[in-house]
């Protein structure tokens, strides 16, 4: 089997690929070969997916597959298989982790309070009573709702099907999203970017948080209506109806410099940080799909119905 790969650090791709797949020819773009069968990429242009329009398939170097399907050089029903988890889970655990200590432990105050050098101890609020919600349920969000749940936090989780997680109070459909965000103080988004996610957080939703609530966002950008964000945020001076929001996903990468986000006092902003994927771990993922994919056994592609 040919494979072609595509993605910053490519040739590391390729040797991790190439010592567990020992029988397959593995080229990077760079090499310019056709007679493709697998293409492994993570933001190709759209000229390299218009070049290999033939291959039997795609498998997408990352959990989001919405740069891919918005892809105008993405060949009409190209089977794609995405990662899955591949060690992702556990970064994002331990970046939610961050952003739900930095509310709960008020390190968000203390910081402002350092600033003025002001010494005052605020009333913890006990893990028992911290709720936090997690949108989105799949491979990564299941992982970090239930290692927040074994830290101690009640832990509630919304999907599009119903779902049962042991530890974790899982929701589904309008009515469960709506249950779901009266009881958390802690909203943190790991939905897929797709027509029926966009701006998902938005005026109406904020409103049904309870006062004080915090958001933390590291699924995609789109997901937030960034106006109605700042609305709830309040303005420099006047806390809103939302205490805080620690935030690693935005609709334009980089965030641009005059983004009213970077300015405001009571939002952290990372780089797309939370869950670089780990090429030993992924690299596994994808030589054991592939192996599966070239032996015909059924292997769980993307639906581009739905979006993810
Ligand atoms: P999956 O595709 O495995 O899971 C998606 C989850 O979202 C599923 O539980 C699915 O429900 C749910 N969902 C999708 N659409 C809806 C809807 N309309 N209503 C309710 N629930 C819905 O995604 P991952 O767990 O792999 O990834 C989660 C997010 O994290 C993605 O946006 C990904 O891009 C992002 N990510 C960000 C990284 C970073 O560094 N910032 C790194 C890695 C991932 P169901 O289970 O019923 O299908």
């Amino acid at each position: 089997m040919r494979i072609l790969v595509h993605i910053d650090d490519a040739p590391m791709w390729r040797d991790a690929l190439k010592s567990r797949l020992p029988q397959a020819e593995v080229f990077t773009s760079d090499d310019g070969v056709d007679d493709i069968d697998y293409l492994a990429v993570w933001k190709p242009p759209a000229s390299l997916l218009e070049r290999h329009a033939n291959a039997r398939g795609i498998v997408n170097l990352g959990a989001g597959v919405d740069a891919l399907l918005n892809n105008p050089g993405l060949p009409k029903g190209m089977p794609i298989v995405k990662l899955r988890d591949a060690g992702m889970g556990e970064f994002m655990a331990d970046y939610v982790r961050y952003g739900v200590l930095h509310f709960q432990r008020d390190f968000d105050r203390y910081l402002r309070q350092e600033r003025n050098a002001q010494w005052k101890e605020v009333p913890l609020v006990a893990k028992r009573d911290w709720a936090v919600g997690i949108l989105g349920l799949g491979a990564i969000g299941k992982h970090v709702a239930q290692a927040l749940a074994s830290d101690g936090f009640p832990v509630h989780g919304w999907s599009r099907s119903p779902k049962e997680i042991e530890g974790v109070t899982c929701h589904h459909g309008d009515d469960g999203l709506n249950t779901l965000l009266t009881r958390v103080r802690t909203l943190v988004t790991l939905l897929p970017d797709t027509a029926a996610t966009r701006h998902i957080i938005n005026a109406e939703t904020l409103a049904a948080l309870p006062e004080g609530a915090t958001l933390i966002n590291p699924g995609r950008g789109t997901l937030i209506d960034e106006a109605a964000l700042l609305e709830a945020l309040g303005d420099t001076e006047n806390e809103g109806r939302l205490r805080g929001a620690l935030l690693d996903a935005f609709p334009e990468e980089p965030l641009p410099a005059d983004n009213p986000l970077w300015a405001h006092p009571r939002v952290r902003i990372t780089p797309h940080m939370a869950a670089p994927t780990p090429v030993e771990e992924a690299a596994d993922q994808v030589a054991e799909t592939l192996r599966a994919w070239e032996a015909g056994e059924t292997v769980e592609t993307v639906d581009p119905q739905s979006g993810y």
